[in-house]
């Protein structure tokens, strides 16, 4: 997977600075991101839209296609699994 260096914008929903992104690792194609793409944020698995000017604002679902909005919410759904299974894992170090 590579990871891009972006613009300095911030998750619209959970404030999560965000300076780089990574393309989808199931995709062969890696570039930067452009106005349009999708992003989900690493931190509370928001689906966002990067901006003309590549900050992120909120992505209404129903504006995506099937097969976007499929990928889009497995992602979404993969990254807050993490967090929760590491939260799991923090709790049992207790
Ligand atoms: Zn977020």
């Amino acid at each position: 997977m590579n990871t891009h260096l972006v613009h300095t914008s911030s998750c619209p929903t959970c404030g999560y600075v965000v300076d780089r992104a990574s393309n989808n690792p199931q995709k062969s194609e890696s570039r930067n991101p452009v106005p349009g793409d999708i992003s989900v944020c690493w931190q509370c698995g928001a689906i966002n839209q990067f901006t003309p000017g590549l900050q992120l604002i909120p992505q209404p679902l129903h504006e995506l296609r099937a097969d976007e909005r499929n990928e889009a919410m497995r992602l979404s759904e993969s990254i807050r699994r993490y967090h929760r299974e590491a939260m799991n894992n923090h709790d049992l170090d207790a």
